[in-house]
């Protein structure tokens, strides 16, 4: 029988010395909890002794669980370069080192120090992508569903979208376009059939309350056989005779030429502006490889209208997205591309990757039974979908653990591979040169555990 008046008192249980390193307010808070918990216990007779030393340790546990970060490193072994769980396009030190200047200091974001007055903060970045890509303007948003949003809204609220019924995906996230185009107030008018539509299904179905023609891709899912669908330059135009705006959602957008003939499946943005669309718009982190934001580009008249949309003032990006976009669109503009790490990744030689397979190999030589294998992967993030690309792994397996075993003790680890035909692998594609002795060290950890 445990009595309550033997319960410790607050202000002294708070000055046991192992709460020393600890901030004295958080911890009497928590500290309350843990007392306040055990006194329950003792009413409902659920406790036998007390453990001054069990209470404190648990009352650490408890602050220590508050305040450790959260988000933690992880090594992609999983082959997929733009992993949206694993915080998709990742960005180089140098270029995070550049912008640190910008981001730690006050800055001229919304001020003209040339005249002493107001600025805006997307005139920074419109100038160096005008460049690049021959586009009249630029906004740049949040994120590309803010940037679909923000340009339904704003040009085709209460109006007619054209859209073909092949593209009324759902993409990762639950964003779904026809749900996407209800909430901004856009009307849906879908056209065409699954897996064809024709430019005849987008004339035949313009009408006086027509505002746009949408093109989306399709990002996670493609459509193979008996198939059409109109080009870009189809829509662009259509939409200019009509005179109409054509807008296409191109989901990752990329502004070099990929390898692996990737390029005929996805194209770049640099070539879809050769048609002079009034709009497209496409992901800062995708295989652009930058921030997570919103790119959209066009005709000038209209990315005005875009600006005066209230709407915008909810969806605007901060200073530290502005200042990585430009330097990783710099990077792009005067070609350096290992400034990149998502571009980087994806334009290593299966050559490369397997001296960095077969290092870890040796490494691990005595601990463990692999295997270097010839693989494929694919980029991810909704980018070039089903579309496969040669890479490297290293089908790994100790102890003579199930492969979901060690699959999920290198998770708990920080290690994020795949199973493949009953093996767990570690694909190099997505593992950084410099987290290779890391990856080591991880591994050796957990097999002597
Ligand atoms: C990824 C994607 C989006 C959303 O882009 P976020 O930058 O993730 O908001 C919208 N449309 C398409 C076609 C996409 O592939």
């Amino acid at each position: 029988m445990v009595l309550l008046k033997s319960i410790p008192k607050l202000d002294k249980f708070i000055k046991n010395k192992d709460f020393e390193p600890y901030s004295n307010k958080l911890l009497t808070k928590i500290a309350k909890k843990t007392i306040n918990e055990l006194r329950e216990s003792i009413l409902k007779n659920e406790c036998s002794e007390i453990n001054e030393e069990v209470l404190v340790q648990k009352t650490i546990k408890e602050y220590k669980n508050l305040t450790n970060a959260s988000l933690r490193t992880l090594i992609n072994a999983t082959g997929v370069i733009v992993h949206t769980n694993l915080g998709r396009s990742l960005i180089s030190e140098n270029t995070f080192e550049k912008v640190k200047n910008i981001v730690c200091s006050y800055n001229n974001l919304e001020y003209d120090v040339k005249n002493g007055h107001r600025g805006e903060r997307y005139t920074h970045i419109s100038k160096i992508i005008c460049e690049l890509l021959g586009c009249e303007d630029v906004l740049i948003v949040n994120n590309n569903a803010s940037a679909v949003f923000l340009i339904l809204n704003t040009f085709a609220k209460d109006k007619e979208v054209i859209v073909s019924r092949g593209e009324l995906v759902e993409i990762g996230g639950s964003f779904r376009v026809p749900e996407v185009m209800k909430q901004s107030g856009a009307i849906l008018k879908e056209v065409g059939a699954t897996n064809k539509t024709h430019l005849y299904d987008y004339i035949d179905n313009i009408n006086e309350n027509t505002s746009m023609l949408m093109k989306v891709h399709k990002s996670n899912y493609s459509i193979e056989g008996f198939t059409s669908e109109i080009s870009n330059e189809e829509l662009v135009t259509l939409a200019s005779e009509k005179d109409l705006i054509d807008y296409y959602d191109m989901g990752s957008g990329h502004l070099v030429d990929l390898p692996y003939n990737l390029d005929l499946a996805e194209p770049s943005v640099l070539k879809l502006m050769k048609n002079k669309p009034s709009l497209l718009s496409f992901s800062g982190d995708k295989l652009l490889g930058s921030v997570q934001a919103g790119i959209i580009v066009g005709k000038k008249e209209l990315i005005q209208k875009l600006k005066k949309n209230q709407l915008l003032r909810m969806l605007r990006v901060d200073k530290i997205t502005l200042a990585i976009l430009e330097e990783n669109i710099k990077s792009i503009l005067i070609d350096k591309k290992e400034e990149i790490p998502t571009l980087n990744m994806l334009f290593t030689s299966t050559d490369i990757l397997e001296k960095r397979a077969l290092y870890v190999q040796d490494q691990l030589k005595d601990l463990a039974q692999t295997e270097v294998l010839k693989t494929q992967t694919v980029i991810g993030g909704g980018t070039t979908p089903n579309k496969k690309i040669p890479s490297i792994a290293l089908s790994l397996s100790f102890k003579n653990y199930k492969e979901n075993k060690i699959e999920k003790l290198l998770r708990a680890a920080g290690i994020i591979g795949r199973i493949e035909n009953d093996h767990f692998l570690l694909d190099f594609r997505a593992i950084k040169e410099n987290e290779l002795d890391t990856l080591i060290n991880i591994i050796k950890k957990v097999i002597n555990e």
